[in-house]
C-alpha cells in the first residue's frame, strides 16, 4: 500500500490541527487533497514526507512508519513543498545537480538524470537561465523536477498551482497529469476546479477532519453538484 493513514491527529500548543484521519492511497491513483486555506492539508503533507511528528496515530508510506526512517522514506517520495521554496540565485541545471547529490547520484548519473527531468518537465529552453530569472510557472517546474528527480513513485505536492495564472495553471495540470504513470500523486488544493480537471478521487478536509473521501464520479453525482457537495462538507 503507498499511503496508509491510522487516525493521524497533529496538535499545535493546545489546539488540534489535524485530527482522526484515516485513508489510504493506491497505487496509480491521483487524489485530491481538497479544503479551505487553514484545513489542516499542509499540517498533514509535512507529516506523510516526515516533515513534522504525528501528535498521534500513524503513517506508513510502502509499510514504513513515517517517523522510524528518514532516508528510507525520501527514497520512496517526490515532495513539493507549498511556495515552492527553491534557490533563487542558482541556476536550474546547478540546483538540480545539488538534488541529484543529495540523492547519491553519481556525476555521470546525474547528468543523465538532469537532462531527462528537464526534458519531463519542459524546461528545455530555460535550463541555462537563473531560477529567479524564472516565471512563477517555470519555478513551479523546477520544483517539479526536483520531486521527480530519484523517481519515486509517490508524489506529494502541497497546492502546486497556487500563485499562477490561469495559463500557468492549466500547464502544471496538465504536467501533474503526464507524470501520472503508475505513480500514486496525492495533491492539495483549496480549488474545486482544479481537483475536478484532474483527479480519480477525493480526499475533503475542513477544519482538520476528513469529511468526505470519494471518486470524482461520486462527487459529481451529489444532488446539487461538485459545488453543492463542496459547500456542504465545508460548513
Ligand atoms: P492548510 O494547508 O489546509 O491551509 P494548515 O495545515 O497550514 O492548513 O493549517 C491548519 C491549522 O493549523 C490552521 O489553523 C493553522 O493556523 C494551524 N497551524 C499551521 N501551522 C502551525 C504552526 N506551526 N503553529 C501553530 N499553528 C499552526
Amino acid at each position: 500500500m503507498p499511503i496508509q493513514v491510522l487516525n493521524l491527529g497533529k496538535k499545535y500548543g493546545q489546539q488540534w490541527a489535524v485530527e482522526g484521519l484515516n485513508f489510504q492511497a493506491q497505487p496509480g491513483e491521483i487524489i485530491g487533497f481538497l479544503g479551505p486555506n487553514g484545513a489542516g492539508k499542509s499540517t498533514t503533507l509535512k507529516m506523510l514526507v516526515g516533515l513534522l511528528n504525528p501528535s498521534i496515530g500513524t503513517a506508513s508510506i510502502h509499510g514504513i512508519e513515517v517517523q522510524s526512517d528518514a532516508i528510507a522514506l525520501k527514497k520512496q517520495i517526490g515532495y513539493l513543498a507549498e511556495n515552492n521554496p527553491v534557490y533563487q540565485d542558482m541556476y536550474v541545471k546547478e540546483f538540480l545537480a545539488f538534488i541529484g547529490n543529495l540523492h547519491g547520484f553519481s556525476a555521470e548519473n546525474c547528468a543523465r538524470r538532469i537532462a531527462e527531468v528537464i526534458e519531463l518537465v519542459g524546461l528545455s529552453r530555460e535550463q541555462s537561465k537563473k531560477i529567479g530569472e524564472l516565471s512563477k510557472g517555470y519555478q513551479q517546474r523546477v520544483g517539479i523536477a526536483q520531486a521527480i528527480f530519484h523517481n519515486p513513485d509517490i508524489l506529494i505536492l502541497d497546492e502546486p498551482t497556487s500563485g499562477l495564472d490561469p495559463n500557468q495553471m492549466e500547464e502544471i495540470r496538465h504536467l501533474i497529469l503526464s507524470l501520472k504513470s503508475n505513480k500514486t500523486i496525492l495533491f492539495s488544493s483549496h480549488l474545486l476546479s482544479e481537483v475536478e480537471s484532474i483527479c480519480d478521487r477525493i480526499l475533503l478536509i475542513n477544519k482538520g477532519t476528513l469529511r468526505a473521501d470519494c471518486s470524482m464520479q461520486e462527487a459529481k453525482s451529489y444532488p446539487g453538484g461538485l459545488p453543492a457537495f463542496f459547500q456542504d462538507k465545508t460548513k
